[in-house]
C-alpha cells in the first residue's frame, strides 16, 4: 500500500440534496460550509441527466457519456477528500433506466440534474490532526492521486 492515513469517524450526516442540483458540487458545497476535508459519501435516488466518464489509460485522458433520460440512481458512492485547498468529491455511479438497464462509471462534475437524490455522507478526521489526504498530480496515471 503506497499511500494510507488513519481517520476517526466523526458525525454521520443523512439528508436530501437540492432537486436541480449537480451532485458534485452539491457534495462539495455541503463540507465546504462544515468545514470537512475527508468523508465517505453513498447517495441514492434519480437523475434527470448526468455525464459518465471513464479514464483512458494510455491516452491519459477521460472520454465521456452524457445521458439526457431519467435513471434511478442504483449506486454513487465515493469520498472527499482536499485538492487544491478545497473539498474535492470523487463519486462513482450505476444508473438503471426505463428498461432497468444500467451504466456506470466516473461521475463527472456539473453534469447531473437532480431530480431526487438522498446522501449519507460519513465526515472523517485524521488520526494525526497534522495529516491529511491531499489529491496531488501524479505523473505515471495522469490523475490527480493521494
Ligand atoms: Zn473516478
Amino acid at each position: 500500500m503506497k499511500v494510507a492515513q488513519a481517520f476517526i469517524p466523526e458525525k454521520i450526516y443523512m439528508g436530501r440534496l437540492e432537486k436541480g442540483a449537480d451532485i458534485i458540487a452539491s457534495v462539495e458545497e455541503f463540507c465546504r460550509e462544515r468545514k470537512i476535508r475527508a468523508a465517505w459519501v453513498n447517495i441514492i435516488g434519480a437523475l434527470e441527466r448526468a455525464t459518465i466518464s471513464y479514464y483512458d489509460q494510455v491516452k491519459h485522458e477521460y472520454f465521456h457519456r452524457e445521458l439526457n433520460a431519467e435513471y434511478e440512481i442504483v449506486s454513487c458512492s465515493g469520498n472527499v477528500s482536499i485538492k487544491e485547498e478545497q473539498p474535492f468529491a470523487h463519486l462513482h455511479i450505476v444508473l438503471s433506466d426505463t428498461q432497468y438497464q444500467t451504466l456506470g462509471g466516473h461521475l463527472w462534475p456539473n453534469t447531473t440534474a437532480i431530480f431526487a437524490a438522498e446522501f449519507v455522507l460519513f465526515e472523517l478526521k485524521p488520526e494525526n490532526t497534522a495529516e491529511e489526504l491531499k489529491r496531488c498530480p501524479d505523473t505515471e496515471t495522469g490523475l490527480a492521486l493521494w
